[in-house]
């Protein structure tokens, strides 16, 4: 009998380490979703309700050889996992890729393709009719909401407040005057350095009228309005303590080889670890292929020794609708920017669909 290997959520992370071990070892996948979620497809899913489908890639369909179980972790020992349904999994080695959850619409909350389509179809019907359109926060999800927003109704006024006093903090002062010269063209309107003083008087993602007082005294006044911050990291089911001690910040401390601290068979990958850099789905997917090839050969009976460097300067592909958008990339020789044509191309025109096509097989659209 071959050693089980269980992996604990099927995200970016998860659901690559599955599918590099799946001929290896026996290979238990559990999530509670019945797809893969490419977020990086939720703000066009939101705009574009009749393409959402592409941003699911359902998991009865990624591996040829391994089992997903529909479920949820709600505690993991070094030797298994106990499941929300009371079942448990027992397993010779344990990957942890739970990721983290983020506001409507940049991840769905619901767990099935049917359900999370119902929630942005009925989001899109709130914004369609909106004609001023507020989003707290400036990241590369506030903005790249704005740029989807105004690909579809130019019309429409978007503003996006940020107490931050300037947009992408770290990059480049060219990369960020493209981003600004280019999110003035669409007309979206920024007010940095702003909160406000109160939060707005209606639900978000809600249609509804409201005017809300900046921290710098602007009115503003808008017809929806949209949270783009507040990130919060799955880790619920390690709080008993039985495996490790996460971070203050929820977040579990793995080593350069990406074991969690003190176990040579258990692993994290992704948004859930303590790794010293920005939380990305590129990230989690490179952490997938050190953590497959560390088990990988541990299968084998051979040392482990595959480590983790986090990149020594910051990445972002952050298009604004499907032609434009600014970028920077690695390469041997440090950062490159990317242009709007490049970030078209690697991101913008389909949001990764063709990619995760390739890794994960066909979309459920
Ligand atoms: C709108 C948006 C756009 C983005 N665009 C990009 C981009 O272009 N490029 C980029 O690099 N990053 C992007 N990101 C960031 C990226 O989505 C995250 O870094 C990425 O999701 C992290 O992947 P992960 O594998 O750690 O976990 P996740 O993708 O968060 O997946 C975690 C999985 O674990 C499951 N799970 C949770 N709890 C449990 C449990 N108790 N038991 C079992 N399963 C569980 C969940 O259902 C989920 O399927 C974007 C984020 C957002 C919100």
């Amino acid at each position: 009998m071959s050693p089980t290997v269980a992996i604990v959520g099927g995200g970016y992370g998860g659901a690559a380490v599955a599918k590099a071990l799946q001929d290896e070892a026996d290979v238990v996948l559990i999530d509670p979703r019945d797809a893969f979620v490419n977020a990086a497809g939720a703000l066009r899913a939101l705009t574009r309700p009749d393409w959402a489908g592409n941003m699911f890639f359902p998991f009865d369909r990624l591996l040829t050889r391994g089992r997903v179980l529909r479920d949820r972790a709600v505690s993991v020992d070094p030797t298994g996992v106990a499941l929300a349904s009371g079942g448990r999994v027992a397993a010779d080695y344990l990957v942890l890729a739970t990721g983290s959850d983020y506001p409507h619409p940049g991840k769905p909350a619901a767990v099935t393709v049917r359900e999370a389509r119902d929630d942005f179809l009925r989001t899109h019907k709130e914004l369609r009719g909106a004609e001023r359109v507020l989003i707290l926060g400036a990241g590369p999800v506030g903005l790249e909401l704005a740029g989807e927003i105004k690909e579809v109704w130019p019309e429409k006024r978007v503003t996006v407040v940020d107490p931050a006093e300037e947009l992408l903090p770290g990059f480049g002062a060219e990369l960020v005057a493209d981003l600004r010269r280019q999110l003035d063209g669409l007309g979206v309107e920024l007010r940095l350095g702003a909160g406000l003083r109160e939060a707005p008087g209606t639900e978000p993602c809600r249609a509804g009228e409201f005017t809300v007082t900046t921290t710098t005294g602007e009115e503003i006044g808008a017809d929806i309005w949209f949270r783009a911050h507040g990130e919060s990291v799955n880790s619920g089911y390690l709080a008993d303590g039985r495996l490790v001690t996460r971070t203050e910040n929820g977040r579990v401390p793995v080593t350069e080889r990406l074991n969690v601290r003190g176990h040579e068979r258990v692993y994290a990958v992704g948004d859930l670890t303590d790794v010293a850099e920005a939380k990305m789905a590129g990230f989690a997917m490179r952490h997938a292929e050190v953590v497959a090839e560390n088990i990988g050969a541990q299968l084998r009976g051979e040392r482990p020794t595959a480590e983790y460097r986090p990149l020594p300067h910051p990445v972002v592909l952050l298009p604004l609708g499907t032609r434009g958008g600014v970028g920077q990339l690695p390469s041997p020789e440090g950062p490159v920017t990317a242009t709007a044509e490049m970030v078209a191309e690697y991101k913008g025109a389909d949001l990764f669909t063709a990619r995760f096509t390739e890794q994960f097989g066909p979309t459920a659209a």
